[in-house]
């Protein structure tokens, strides 16, 4: 299921797809939108490791709610190529996901906000909604920072979406590509070969 193969590039060579200006002005509004949506409510949220803790801590940071963050971990099973696999062959979730970190509080009744950093074929979210579901929240929403709509395998939706991007391999603002590039302000597009 691997794409083209993805191209190493310094830092300096990546296309910008999103700068950072945008970036910080499109949180700033998801922030003022849940704000609005749960006005005299508390809130809980839940940032998926390790891509979404920079977003969670931007957006976060414009809600003015009482409320509380947890991070869960998630990691994919099976056909997902090894980090030195990922450089030969581009990288494609497989649909197989398992829990490595649970969240430290209870979610029964209260308001939790899914964060992830970007919604793709929605296997890893249909995942953890199931998940979180049984914890009994009293609501659940998914904030994503980024959605590929064209890559869904699974008939999910965020109620919270910075950006609709086309399928590209971005990298930067938590997101990675074998552990790097995470500390990058911009989103920035791996280019594939071929
Ligand atoms: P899904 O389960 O929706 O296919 O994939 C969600 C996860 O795949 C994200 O949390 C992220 O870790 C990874 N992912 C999907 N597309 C990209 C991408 O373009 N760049 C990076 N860095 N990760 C991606």
């Amino acid at each position: 299921m691997p794409s083209a193969s993805l191209i190493w590039l310094p830092v300096s060579q990546l296309k910008i797809l999103i700068p950072r200006d945008q970036i910080a002005q499109r949180v700033a509004a998801m922030g003022a939108d849940i704000t609005r949506d749960f006005m005299g409510q508390t809130v809980m949220f839940v940032g998926v490791l390790k891509g979404a803790a920079i977003f969670l801590s931007d957006l976060t940071r414009h809600v003015e709610l009482d409320s509380t963050f947890d991070f869960i971990g998630v990691s994919s099973y099976g056909n997902r190529p090894s980090p030195a696999q990922e450089l030969a062959s581009g990288w494609d979730s497989t649909g197989e996901v398992r829990l490595t970190k649970d969240v430290d509080q209870s979610m029964k009744d209260r308001n939790v906000i899914l964060v992830e950093d970007i919604l793709d074929t929605g296997l890893t979210l249909s995942y953890l909604k199931k998940i979180l579901l049984a914890h009994q929240p009293k609501a659940l929403r998914i904030a994503t920072l980024l959605d590929k709509p064209s890559r869904r395998k699974q008939p999910i939706e965020a109620e919270y979406v910075g950006f609709k991007i086309p399928d590209e391999f971005v990298v930067g603002y938590g997101l990675d590509y074998a552990e790097k590039y995470r500390n990058l302000p911009d989103i920035c597009v791996v280019p594939r070969a071929g």
